[in-house]
């Protein structure tokens, strides 16, 4: 199986503090035309996690500042979902059960093929919640992305065709920061900055949360100021 049909571009956080391979990972998976950001040790990592949303991280399990599990035991005590794949010199047994008990989705030794490596980044790039879900649920609001129809607690709400792309993607990101750049690059699909869309989205924004959110319902699009925007429950 090769090529995923992803609605967006999937974005990969790459934690790697050796250079050579980490540069390696970055053109390599460049070439699947995903998304990737680079980070060169837990600091970097953990301040990129706390920002933006990932739907991919490949972390290494010996960082320059600390242990790659602390930082993805830190990073699933957030209840974050995303699918983690450990990279790590070690192999015996013991080492991969620490690993998976911690939270990894999956575990590569090193060294290992590139081909190797994109071949489990896609596997778990294919799980339903990303992929394939044609209905996307938070709380009692649920999008149906084929027939592009969006209910609230069994109410239809009207949409317009902008309206339901930027629900899909708060949607597919949930619990996440979404920042007005992710919108504009992936949603306006402007990739250059020429004129800033920021007051076009908080506009688009706030007519969403008005027909989602309605009067006196739970509120599920929230603003986080200077940040950006995320869809959830309170307190998830
Ligand atoms: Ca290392």
């Amino acid at each position: 199986m090769h090529a995923v049909d992803l609605p967006v571009p999937p974005r990969v956080l790459v934690v790697e503090d050796e250079q050579k391979t980490r540069d390696s990972l970055v053109e390599g998976l460049r070439l699947e035309s995903w998304t990737v950001t680079p980070a060169a040790n837990g600091a970097e990592a953990t301040a990129l996690l706390d920002r933006e949303a990932f739907d991919l991280v490949v972390l290494d399990w010996m960082l320059p500042d600390g242990d790659g599990i602390e930082l993805l035991q830190h990073f699933r005590a957030r209840g974050a979902p995303t699918p983690v794949l450990m990279l790590t010199a070690r192999s015996t047994l013991e080492d991969r059960v620490i690993g998976l008990n911690s939270g990894a989705d999956d575990y590569l030794a090193k060294p290992f093929a590139l081909a190797e490596l994109l071949a489990r980044c896609r596997a778990l790039l294919r799980r339903p919640s990303w992929a394939t879900d044609r209905l996307l649920r938070c709380g009692d609001l649920q999008l149906d992305t084929r027939a592009r129809v969006a209910v609230r607690a069994g109410q239809k709400i009207s949409l317009t065709p902008r309206e339901v792309d930027v629900l899909e993607y708060l949607l597919r990101y949930q619990g996440q920061i979404v920042t007005r750049e992710m919108l504009e690059r992936e949603v306006w699909k402007q990739s250059a900055r020429i004129t800033s869309l920021d007051n076009v989205i908080d506009v688009q924004i706030m007519r969403l949360r008005r027909k989602v959110d309605g009067e006196g319902g739970e509120r599920l699009i929230h603003t986080l100021r200077g940040l950006g925007y995320r869809l959830g429950r309170e307190g998830e």
